[in-house]
């Protein structure tokens, strides 16, 4: 019998891939997603890849009665937690709904988490937790920054939360630089809704002339090209962390109840680079034009890998270019369908 592993919004971008990663390794996943930004398409995606539809069912995470009962009657190993909303502006226009859903989301989860004498949390958590650093690369032991919006807030409480409940639930909590790119077979890839705020979806849509062209959010920062700096890691690999983290748990390898790790490849792109990268990968140009900086960003981050490669043993093993090819493939996929 496959071990099932409960994975919350496990149609989105980063859930799905990871319920196919899941699978590959031999175990079952299955999923709880309210649809809220994500669309029943990815099940199709999911079971073009792995064969077959995973067990589905379509509630929210604060639904205590409907994931209780979706625990109790799959009695899953350990629970990967991603139902969370992560739009950084939305949460400053909505924080309510950003505390209530992400912070209640969380809480909902380990309560029945504990009522049914289950342990094992994998966590998504984010670099924003580090703010502006001081020093890049940042370590996990890098002290974290007062969060920038609300969304920010909610990672941070998140990791507090969870490490007050560390003497019952074993953590491991992932902080995801930044995410992009899709599944090589474009079965499945990112669908954001209305107007990206991400860089890579309005890159590919305006590639794909849905965009009129790329606004470069600054060119006057201190970096060498003026642009900001990101560590920008495919999805694939962010898959498959998941998968090791799950693998610790339930191999009972913690060294701390709560565990941290770093999500990033260790390397930063400016975002000038992002574009020449995708334009030398895919022989097309990308129309753009510098304008004013984004409130809030930060300049340069990039994830100090050692302790993730050392103890988690996880590396990313895809390059820019390779995440520029998916990400372009899954945008052609997406035209082809509308
Ligand atoms: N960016 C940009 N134009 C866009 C969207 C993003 O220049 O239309 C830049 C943004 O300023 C940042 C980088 O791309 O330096 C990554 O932004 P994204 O929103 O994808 O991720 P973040 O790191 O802000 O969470």
């Amino acid at each position: 019998m496959k071990k099932k592993i409960l994975v919350t919004g496990g149609l989105g971008f980063i859930g799905s891939h990871t319920v196919v990663c899941l699978h590959e390794a031999g175990f079952e996943p299955i999923i709880i997603d309210n649809l809220s930004n994500s669309l029943m398409s990815a099940m199709d995606g999911i079971q073009s890849l792995i064969g077959y539809k995973p067990t589905f069912i379509n509630a929210d995470v604060n639904d205590k009665i409907a994931l209780s009962n979706l625990i109790e009657s799959h009695k899953p190993e350990a629970i990967i937690h991603f139902a969370a909303f992560k739009a950084v502006g939305e949460s400053v226009e909505k924080p309510l709904m950003y505390y209530h859903n992400n912070l209640g989301g969380l809480i909902s989860v380990l309560e029945v988490m504990q009522q049914h004498n289950l342990s094992n949390l994998v966590f998504s958590s984010s670099c924003t937790v580090y703010g502006e650093p001081d020093t890049v690369p940042v370590s996990e032991s890098t002290s974290t920054k007062p969060a920038q919006s609300p969304y920010g807030a909610t990672k941070q409480m998140g990791e507090i939360i969870l490490n007050d409940n560390a003497s019952w639930c074993n953590t491991q909590c992932l902080r995801y630089f930044n995410p992009i790119g899709a599944h090589p077979t474009a079965a499945l890839g990112e669908l954001p809704l209305g107007v990206p705020n991400n860089l890579i979806p309005f890159l590919t849509q305006t590639v794909a002339g849905i965009r009129k062209e790329l606004t470069i959010f600054g060119s006057d920062y201190e970096t060498p090209d003026g642009t900001c700096i990101r560590d920008y890691i495919h999805v694939m690999d962010l898959a498959e962390a998941h998968v090791k983290a799950v693998e610790r748990l339930l191999n009972k390898q913690q060294l701390e109840s709560f565990e941290v790790f770093n999500i990033g490849t260790g390397n930063g792109f400016s975002v000038l680079e992002v574009i020449r990268s995708f334009e030398e990968e895919n022989k097309i140009a990308v129309p753009h034009k510098i304008g004013p900086r984004r409130p809030g960003d930060v300049v340069k981050v990039w994830a100090d890998t050692t302790k993730v490669e050392n103890v988690l043993g996880w590396k990313a093993k895809r390059g820019l270019n390779e995440m520029m090819r998916d990400a372009w493939n899954w945008q052609l996929k997406l035209n082809q369908n509308t």
